[in-house]
């Protein structure tokens, strides 16, 4: 993702004004026993987290960003109803890229149908590292990748348990990191955006950068700005969840994935944690991510699946 030029305009000028979209928690919420029945296993997300970076940086057209994928695939399919591969070619001037959008469908087949999604691909290029013989090399991309995936295979093994009383997909980008510039940023969702047909959600969450030990959410302005009402109410859940490390105050506006299915029409929050100093360098590791981050992330994920908004 890349920051908005304007962020840290709008930053001051909001600061303060979405203290309001995070009122005291409600108790009229009868609905708590789901959430006692379903956990998040932390521990094992935090495993795919791992997982994925033992194969290395993953870079659309590398050997490890093949071998994620296949890894990825194998994984939904033990767990989804139904999974697919949306397949792409992106041309840049040296070679022609083949990307993969990742799918899988849990629950009902048809109605109110939810998104969940993350990019499974990694940067090419440290261009944030503080070594400028770094800058060229690829990222492993623990947080910036493996977090937001890692959420969500753990959440696709509770969807396989505890069948959702809506329909789910999960929908895994490839090809968010890969440029230098937005132009060629954001391809998997920009094409996804374009050729939806049968997986068009009503509404959804893209989560990005979610493993930070040191975990700080808060809410994401473009998401914001787009849908004020949705995004209110998840940070509103978190509140009502106990989920400190969502902050009722509004945060950077940050060009993402989400924003090629607003632009479609799209209601989508981006949960992410901007804050994170290793950005887009090689010290983007496993040591900097924690359980406990997924944990929080993941237990928000699951309140919006089975009691709504
Ligand atoms: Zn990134």
């Amino acid at each position: 993702m890349k920051m908005g030029w304007f962020v840290l305009l709008l930053v001051s000028l909001y600061c303060g004004v979405s203290s309001t979209a995070c009122a005291e928690p409600s108790d009229d919420r009868g609905d708590a026993s789901i959430q006692t029945s379903v956990t998040f296993d932390a521990q094992r997300a935090f495993a795919y987290l791992k997982k994925q970076c033992e194969f290395g940086p993953r870079p659309p057209g590398s050997a490890p960003h093949k071998a994620t994928q296949n890894y990825l695939f194998t994984e939904l399919q033990k767990s989804a109803d139904l999974v697919s591969l949306q397949s792409y070619e992106f041309k840049t001037e040296a070679r022609t890229l083949q990307m993969n959008n990742i799918l899988a469908q849990f629950g009902p087949r048809r109605g109110e149908t939810l998104l969940l999604a993350a990019h499974w691909d990694t940067r090419p290029i440290a261009d944030r590292d503080a070594e400028p013989e770094n800058r060229e090399k690829p990222i492993l991309g623990a947080n910036d990748g493996a977090s937001g995936v890692a959420v969500l295979l753990e959440i696709a093994r509770i969807l396989k348990e505890h069948p959702p009383p809506r329909r789910v997909l999960i929908v895994l980008f490839d090809g968010e990191d890969y440029g230098r510039t937005v132009d060629t940023m954001f391809i998997g969702s920009r094409y996804f955006a374009q050729n939806m047909g049968k997986w068009k959600p009503d509404y959804g969450i893209l989560l990005d950068m979610v493993g930070d030990k040191d975990l700080q959410l808060p809410i994401e302005q473009y998401s914001w700005q787009a849908n004020r009402e949705f995004t209110e109410a998840i940070w509103q859940r978190a509140a009502e969840l106990g989920l400190a490390p969502f902050q009722p105050r509004l945060g950077a506006a940050i060009m993402d994935d989400h924003v090629p299915l607003i632009q479609a029409g799209i209601p989508m929050v981006n949960i992410i944690d901007f804050n994170y100093p290793h950005w887009h360098t090689l010290e983007d590791t496993v040591d900097k991510c924690s359980a406990k981050s997924l944990e929080v992330v993941g237990t928000l994920v699951i309140s919006v699946i089975y009691d709504g908004l």
